[in-house]
């Protein structure tokens, strides 16, 4: 069996001048970075003429894994298999992850997106650029207070925090400042992941640079000693922000192992922000493909939501169908089962656990939008489990198709594409958002809680209820929300798997991210700076003389 790295080694990849021209696009709008990789110019903001949104979303994960990204790349080789004019869009990977637990994010198997070295490392420096705005941000708030604090920014109440794409612990909780009166004013600071800064959800939901900049403009870094809420343009640097992103904000072409075009661009966390790639990448693909199939991270509690309440608005359209990405391993798994109990044949737990899937097709077409369910095969499924499955699926008339996409690339999806064709011909989808922005903070809270997990209530702890309050005050809640809960239950608490019944969602703490234009609601403890494992995928990876890499996966 070949790794994955060993997989792509071997592929044969197209010069990116080529990729380009398959998309119709002009030479003058492409910049390439290498050999295969590109810069391609912000979409036209207007534009009709826009291909089908397949949006690619999952169960609950669980340890068993569900393949998102594996089963979205199959799926736009197994559309080009069938003659149609696919396109991806997917998220770009931090090198947190990629150096901790989870490995790549370019996809698997046969199922890979290339040149998967550069993607999962520096790529085109997005990410650098972003941890570089972020941080310019930061040394600019420390200064302004240091030069005789003009604005009165307490120092005590800088929110802003610096960040690092490195999974560093030892980061979360710091201190700046210290030394004497030339070093600064000291105050407590923290580090987040580059990929949890607001800087990255503003990056992946402006239509252009001048939105890039309104929204920049807009973040509030923190409160003057009388608690107003200072914010960039306060500081008057909206314009060196968005400088050092002008190049970040394009977004980046790339191709799978079958040829396929991928615009991989942005990559926001699916908990504190919304979870999914560019709105420039996405219309672009839009624009350029008949059909374009995109990933939101995590559940489809977390990740599709965001994309459907808050992503849509801003690209202003919204999917056509829903591909639901399960497996017989993670659905035995809600169903009770642990990882080593796996490999047998357990029908009764593949139906226990299939109530968590249900739910999440449910979800989906509560937003109008149809669901077809894309069973991602692993090695030791049974048959008898994936007649089973698909059973189950059919008595709630949903059809379910089964994926070897990882094994077999694109051929081993073309069933799964053929279906998703035909069930967007054949049912209009009708979308329309959970909630409307003019409910109060409160109600629209309970209503994803409710509605989408399933809540029974809400319960605001004491600091969530005075920040409703102030919230109010400032004029913010008129926001849509982005609600950070663990990815691995419908509920708040990590342990309640397939669908719990009879909690309450416990909210902490509500955050203002006014440039990205929604307010993080804090549900349960989410670290917005995570650790390394006790065994770093770092220690498989190298690089040999002649600059060969291995142990990327
Ligand atoms: P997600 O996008 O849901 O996080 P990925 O597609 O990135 O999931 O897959 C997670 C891991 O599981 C990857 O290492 C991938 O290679 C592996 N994987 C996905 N599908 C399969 C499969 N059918 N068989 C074996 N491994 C798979
Ligand atoms: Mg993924």
């Amino acid at each position: 069996m070949l790794s994955d790295i060993e997989i792509a080694q071997k592929a044969n990849l197209a010069p990116i001048e080529q990729i380009a021209q398959k998309l119709g696009l002009f030479q003058e709008d492409v910049e390439p970075y290498g050999k295969y990789k590109a810069k391609v110019s912000l979409p036209e903001s207007t534009s009709n003429d826009m291909g089908k949104l397949i949006l690619v979303t999952s169960i609950n994960p669980t340890p068993a894994g569900e393949g998102k990204t594996t089963v979205s790349i199959g799926l736009a080789d197994g559309l080009n298999q069938i003659h149609k004019k696919a396109v991806l869009a997917l998220r770009e990977p931090s090198l947190g992850p990629v150096m901790g637990l989870k490995g790549g994010a370019t996809g698997g198997g046969y199922s890979q997106v290339l040149p998967m070295e550069d993607i999962n490392l520096h790529f085109t420096g997005d990410i650098h650029a972003i941890t570089a705005a972020n941080n310019a941000l930061s040394a600019l708030i420390d200064n302004h207070i240091h030069q005789g604090n003009e604005l009165e920014i307490d120092p005590q109440q800088i929110i802003w925090k610096r960040s690092l794409d490195i999974n560093d612990r030892a980061l979360r909780h710091t201190v700046v400042g210290l030394g004497n009166k030339a070093q600064g004013v000291p105050h407590e600071e923290g580090f987040d992941i580059s990929v949890a800064s607001e800087i990255m959800a503003i990056l992946c939901l402006a239509n252009d640079l001048a939105d890039l900049k309104t929204r920049l403009a807009k973040i509030v870094i923190g409160y003057t000693y009388q608690n107003k809420p200072v914010t960039v343009h306060d500081l008057q640097v909206e314009g060196a922000l968005a400088l050092l992103l002008k190049e970040a904000i394009k977004p980046n072409l790339v191709q799978t192992m079958e040829q396929t075009p991928a615009f991989i661009h942005g990559g926001p966390f699916a908990n504190i922000a919304h979870g999914c790639n560019s709105v420039a990448a996405t219309k672009t693909a839009l624009q350029l493909g008949d059909y374009t199939v995109t990933e939101a991270g995590f559940g489809a509690d977390l990740g599709a939501e965001k994309f459907l309440d808050i992503k849509v608005p801003s690209l202003d359209k919204a999917p056509d169908a829903i591909v639901m990405v399960a497996t017989i391993r993670a659905l035995k798994m809600h169903g009770g089962l642990t990882t080593e109990q796996l490999a047998n044949e357990d029908l009764s737990a593949l139906k226990k656990g299939f109530a968590n899937l249900k739910k999440h097709i449910n979800n989906m077409q509560n937003y109008g939008l149809p669901v077809v369910v894309a069973i991602n095969e692993f090695a030791l499924d049974q048959e008898n489990e994936l007649l089973y499955l698909q059973e189950l699926c059919q008595e709630i008339s949903v059809t379910a198709v089964l994926s070897s996409a990882w094994e077999n690339g694109g051929p081993g999806a073309t069933e799964l594409a053929s279906t998703v064709v035909s069930t967007i011909e054949k049912n209009e989808a009708n979308y329309k958002r959970l909630y409307q922005n003019q409910l109060p903070l409160e109600d629209k809270i309970k209503e994803v809680a409710q509605k989408i997990y399933g809540a029974s209530d809400v319960v605001f702890e004491k600091k969530a209820k005075k920040q409703l309050k102030d919230f109010k005050t400032f004029g913010w809640d008129l926001l849509p929300i982005c609600i950070a809960k663990t990815q691995y239950s419908l509920s708040d608490d990590a342990s309640l798997l397939g669908v719990p019944q009879n909690f309450t969602l416990n909210v902490k703490e509500i955050q203002p991210k006014m440039g990205a234009g929604f307010l993080v609601v804090l549900t349960g403890n989410i670290l917005t700076m995570p650790g390394l494992p006790k065994r770093p995928a770092a220690l498989d990876m190298d690089v040999d003389d002649s600059g060969r890499v291995s142990g990327l996966f």
